[in-house]
Parts: C-alpha cells; structure tokens; sequence
C-alpha cells in the first residue's frame, strides 16, 4: 500500500490519533497538509517535522474545521503551496461529556459544529478539487460511540451518526467521478480523548473485557486502516464503516 507522492490532507493532526495518521501516512509515501487550529502550532510543527523524516513534503496549516472562511482559506493555500489534495482525513474532533438532562446547549452545539459539521466543511472544500482531478479519497473519522454509544456521550454519539450518515450519501453523490468516501470507527483508544472512557483501572479493565483482543487500542492501530482508505488498493470500496476498536463491536 503506497501512497506514491499523493498529497493527504490530515485535520487535528497535532496529537493523539490524527498525528499518528499523518506519520502512518508519511511511512507510506504520502505527502501531508496537516492541520489543527492556531493554538496548537508548537505541536502541528512537532508532528510536522517527524513527518518530514520519512522523506515526504509536509506542510503545517491552521484552521478551525468549523468555520467556513477557515476552512476555504486552508484548502486554498494548501492548493496554492502542494498542487492539489488527493485524500482528506477529517479526524479533528472533540468529546465533552454530560448526561442529556444536564448537558449545556454550548456542548451540544459544539461538538456538533467541529464533529459533524467541520466534516461537511472540509468535505465541501475539497470535492471541487477531486471532481476536476477525477480522483480522490475521502477518510471520515467517526467512532464506535456513534453506533452503541456510552452514558454521557449522547451528543457526542448524534454527532458520529451524522458522519457516518453523512458519508454513506457522500459516497453515492461522488462515486461516478473517481471519489470514495468512507468511515472509520475508532473503539476505545488511548488518547487525551480517550482518557475520558478511561479515568480509572475498573473502567479501563471493563472495557478490556467487552474487546475480543483484550487490551486497549493505540493511536498507531488506527494508522493502517486509513491508510488503505487513502490508498488505491481500497480503488473499489466506498461508502463503508470500518471498525477499529480490536472486537468491541462485531458485526
Ligand atoms: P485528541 O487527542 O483530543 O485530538 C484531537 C485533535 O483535534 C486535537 O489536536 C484538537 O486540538 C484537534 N481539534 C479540535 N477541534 C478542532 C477544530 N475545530 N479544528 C481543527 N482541529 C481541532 O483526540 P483523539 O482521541 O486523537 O481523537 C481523534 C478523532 O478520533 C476524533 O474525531 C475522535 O472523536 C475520534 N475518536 C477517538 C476515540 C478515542 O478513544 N480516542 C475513539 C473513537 C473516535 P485541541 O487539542 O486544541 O482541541
């Protein structure tokens, strides 16, 4: 699985699993736009400049994936500094957990914007690009919380349905011209994020139970996936949910 010099544009890319796409890309001989938004410059440069050790071009771009002018702004000058896109992985995320009845309007609203709808920005940004080019592969980051979801997680959970919902009618609208759109669900992975699934020893062995492979997942496990989203050896597929959570859920 080679990424041949295709050009991978990677959001939230600074840390936890975002960064470990952009350097499983990287491996592979993508080249990286990687994004996160400006107050995490010193460690997008970080991830930056481990990537470029395999030998790849990488640039660092700030953007909020849930305002628009951002958004356009970022995939212009990333077009303006690489070429083109060939791939896109939205990855950028948040989780702020309540239960339903307590949770503020604020949290609803933004884990909706910056999951759901920055998504469908960065998504709308990018498809006049592939159209022209007759290519392109888009990687959406959903979560296994999207399917079956936990207790204080509801908002987050509605958000990840409407990537996956949103990516399975992508997928039919852009087939016909050389796009795949597809999803990938992330289990229970250890991250900043992830450490809210994760607070104590009683929680983190409960989980190990509920997974066949019986251990907690790390960033890199989730690189290879996308990776073959993002390739041409996954030419024919689109419009899927890949579960990568090592057995939670099995289907
Ligand atoms: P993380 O460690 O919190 O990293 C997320 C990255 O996205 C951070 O660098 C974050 O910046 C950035 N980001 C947040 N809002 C953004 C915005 N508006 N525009 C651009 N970048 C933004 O989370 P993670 O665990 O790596 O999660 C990555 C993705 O996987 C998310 O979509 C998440 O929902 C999904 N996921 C994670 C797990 C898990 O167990 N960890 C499971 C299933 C799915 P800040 O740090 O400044 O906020």
């Amino acid at each position: 699985m080679s990424g041949n010099g295709r050009i991978a544009l990677v959001t939230g890319a600074s840390r936890g699993i975002g960064k470990a796409i952009a350097l499983g890309l990287a491996t592979r001989g993508f080249d990286l736009v990687l994004n996160d938004i400006a107050a995490q410059a010193a460690t997008l440069q970080e991830t930056a400049a481990e990537a470029r050790t395999h030998g790849g071009r990488v640039i660092a771009l700030h953007a909020d994936v849930s305002n628009k002018a951002q958004v356009q702004a970022m995939v212009a000058d990333a077009v303006a500094q690489m070429g083109t896109i060939h791939a896109v992985v939205n990855n950028a995320g948040i989780l702020r957990a309540s239960d339903v009845e307590n949770c503020p309007e604020d949290y609803w609203d933004s884990v909706m914007a910056i999951n759901a709808k920055g998504t469908f920005l960065v998504v709308q940004a990018v498809l006049p690009i592939m159209k022209a080019q007759s290519y392109g592969r888009i990687c959406n980051i959903s979560s296994i919380g999207g399917k079956h979801g936990a207790p204080e997680q509801a908002h987050y959970s509605a958000s990840k349905a409407a990537v996956m919902g949103f990516t399975r009618v992508l997928a039919q609208e852009v087939g016909p011209l050389g796009i795949t759109a597809n999803c990938i669900c992330p289990g229970i992975i250890l991250t900043d994020m992830g450490r809210v699934n994760l607070e104590d020893a009683a929680i983190r062995d409960a989980w190990k139970a509920k997974t066949a492979m019986a251990r907690i997942g790390a960033p890199e496990d989730v690189a290879g996936p996308v990776a073959f989203f993002c390739s041409d050896d996954s030419a024919f597929v689109t419009g899927q949910t890949l579960n990568v959570d090592g057995g939670i859920v099995l289907s």
